[in-house]
């Protein structure tokens, strides 16, 4: 048992929950320590604030992973720079442009461009793709690149980015610096604040199971998540990849993952929360049951063919042979077999007035607007 003497019981932590307390370690640690027999009790609460709040429809954010180069060694990555085993690519500026105008083709309201850190791209080369999609597409433009300066994501900002993910992994710094032996924790954070700062819509995450990681870690990554007004969250089991350091750990579960997607949900009514694709991975129903305890975005893989099993953070990760009108197609059943719509708009964060005309208990729209 991992609570502590301050942790409130399921049923209070859960009513501490509902009734909109600010996130605190002794409602955040019994929810996320529920047993088997509370859990789809935190699921079907969370549901039910996610129809209220950012109703039935699912964004779809169609990603790009333009770049497999990395000059980082996370330890559970396997992008990782010293994996000798990568076959690395990068897409070329006009490719990158050319997947992004299939999107729209394909329906999708925002496109997610990601690569590892790869300093290749500069200011001015990704500034010439954001611009360009900017100006042939309708589309809603999501940085997912890691660590910059601030005047670098000030000259995306400007060349027309809307959002910018930057995962923090884990808050808990003896566990970030074992993670991440060339990075620094206060710069990521740093990162992070200088985009919701520059007015990006604002994107963070954290691996759940990770080696060492506790409950309360998991908890006080959620207090820091609010304290920095994180408005998309992403949050996947830890995989173990075969050629990082991590290979022989346990890695995270279907069902950890699920407690936090709820959690989450819970602390941040109004976020876009992904049911990620590292779900899928470990349980073939992963990203339904992810959407049905909480999430309202799923992120379909667009990236060429011909590069997708290069793109491995975790092994065995689906949707690697798919092209993206079937990955498109798979999402679309994958949504209607659980009675949810795909939406319409851009789906950009809700902000003050923008929350009083959310679709709240909107009629369900069947339309789906990706292939018929
Ligand atoms: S997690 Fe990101 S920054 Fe770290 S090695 Fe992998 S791709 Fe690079």
């Amino acid at each position: 048992m991992t609570l502590n003497q301050a942790d409130l019981s399921f049923e209070d932590a859960l009513a501490s929950a509902l009734a909109g307390t600010p996130p605190e370690e002794r409602w955040l640690v019994p929810l996320l320590c529920s047993s088997d027999e509370d859990a789809p009790r935190l699921y079907r609460e969370a549901d039910r604030v996610r129809q209220q709040r950012v109703g039935d429809d699912v964004h779809l954010r169609a990603l790009i992973e333009f770049s497999n180069y990395c000059k980082r060694n996370c330890s559970y990555c396997g992008l990782r720079h010293d994996n000798r085993r990568v076959d690395r690519y990068r897409m070329s500026i006009e490719d990158i442009e050319r997947t992004a105008l299939e999107a729209e083709e394909l329906g999708y309201r925002t496109v997610v461009l990601q690569s590892g850190e790869d300093p290749w791209y500069t200011r001015d080369r990704m500034s010439e793709i954001i611009r360009r999609i900017r100006a042939r597409t309708h589309m809603a433009i999501t940085l997912s690149v890691g660590e910059r300066d601030y005047d670098t994501y000030r000259a995306w900002r400007e060349a027309g980015a809307d959002r910018c993910l930057v995962r923090i992994e884990t808050t808990d710094p003896a566990l970030f610096r074992a993670l991440h032996p060339d990075d620094d924790l206060e710069e990521r954070k740093r990162c992070i604040v200088w985009l919701r700062d520059l007015g990006y819509q604002l994107g963070s995450g954290v691996m759940v199971g990770l080696p060492g990681q506790t409950p309360q870690m998991l908890a006080r990554d959620v207090i820091w998540l609010h304290e920095v007004g994180a408005e998309m969250i992403g949050v996947g089991p830890f995989i173990p990849h075969p050629d990082t350091p991590l290979r022989q750990a346990r890695g995270g579960t279907v069902e950890q993952t699920l407690r936090l997607v709820s959690v989450l949900r819970l602390a941040f009514p109004w976020a876009h929360l992904p049911a990620t694709t590292a779900m899928g991975t470990l349980d073939p129903n992963g990203r339904e049951k992810a959407l049905q305890a909480g999430a309202n975005v799923m992120m379909p893989n667009i990236t060429p063919v011909s590069h997708r099993a290069s793109y491995q953070i975790y092994p065995d990760k689906i949707c690697t042979t798919d092209d993206a009108k079937t990955c498109a197609s798979c999402v679309s059943g994958r949504l209607a077999s659980i009675g949810r719509t795909i939406a319409t708009d851009p789906g950009h964060v809700l902000r003050g007035a923008d929350r009083q005309r959310a679709p709240v208990c909107d009629p369900p729209r069947r339309r789906l607007v990706v292939l018929p």
